[in-house]
């Protein structure tokens, strides 16, 4: 399982980032790593838990891995990169602890290609 589907019920609200809610800074979690354990170990070893943000485009920063997949493919620029401000582009991260945030959930049209694309399943999108 990559995100956790249930993180609303079992993570609390920690905080907002531009127009999202962030759920389970600092919060230590099981996570399944899927193939990527060296990276997403190192990047938790690095940065801590840093949770999951949106609510209804919601991404586990814990698993993201800078891929940059899921940035282009949106079809309505929900994603950039939350070190590089106004930079939407595959391999525009700021370095390999950067990570997509969705900044612009409210814009998604639930076609589902950033969630296809992610390498470690880290996306998870909520229609309402
Ligand atoms: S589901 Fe589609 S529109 Fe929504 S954030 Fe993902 S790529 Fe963008």
């Amino acid at each position: 399982m990559p995100i956790d589907p249930d993180y609303k019920s079992k993570l609390q609200k920690t905080g907002t980032h531009t127009a999202h809610d962030v759920w389970g800074e600092k919060a230590e979690r099981p996570i399944d790593m899927a193939g990527y354990e060296a990276q997403i170990k190192a990047n938790i070893e690095r940065d801590g838990y840093l949770g999951i943000h949106g609510s209804v485009v919601a991404v586990d920063f814990d698993l993201c891995i800078a891929d940059g997949a899921c940035l282009p493919v949106c079809p309505v620029a929900v994603f950039e990169w939350i070190k590089k401000p106004g930079d939407s582009t595959k391999d525009g991260k700021l370095d390999e602890s950067d990570k997509s945030d969705p900044i612009r959930e409210a814009d998604c049209i639930f076609c589902m290609a950033c969630e296809t694309v992610c390498p470690t399943v880290a996306i998870k999108i909520y229609q309402p």
